[in-house]
């Protein structure tokens, strides 16, 4: 087991089958995430920070055989071709731990990223079936 697939397995037990999810472009990181933790102190927004700037240390230091790919297509991320956003899950209500998959910017400007990005789950949690809140975004 590598520690890709230890720290999946780890999340997996952490959410007890029930996550939550949403992606998140670069450019909203930096107009709305950094904004809230500096103005108002958020505290969820610092951990979505927190977890970029941690996703994109890992990116930067990757072996060749340990690349950080797109959500939905082979792109390989380097420091020289960053993701428009990211892919972000949570155990739910629960925000201890944070799964976080680049998207690059083709699979970013799909209509159907949604989708696509809940097709990736289906292959982590094949069992998994989708409950939507409206309202909250
Ligand atoms: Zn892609």
């Amino acid at each position: 087991m590598n520690e890709r697939e230890k720290g999946l397995l780890a999340f997996h037990e952490e959410t007890q089958g029930a996550s939550e999810y949403f992606i998140v472009s670069y450019s909203d990181l930096l107009t709305k995430m950094a904004p809230a933790v500096l103005f108002h102190n958020s505290e969820f927004a610092g951990q979505v920070l927190e977890g970029v700037a941690n996703w994109i240390g890992q990116m930067g230091r990757a072996k060749k055989n340990e690349t950080l790919l797109c959500l939905n297509c082979d792109h390989k991320f380097t420091p020289s071709s960053l993701p428009s956003g990211f892919f972000i899950v949570l155990p739910f209500g629960k925000r201890t731990m944070m799964l976080i998959t680049g998207i690059c910017d083709q699979c970013f400007a799909l209509e159907d990223l949604e989708e696509k990005a809940f097709q990736h789950l289906k292959k982590m949690w094949p069992e998994g079936y989708r409950v939507t809140q409206k309202g909250s975004s």
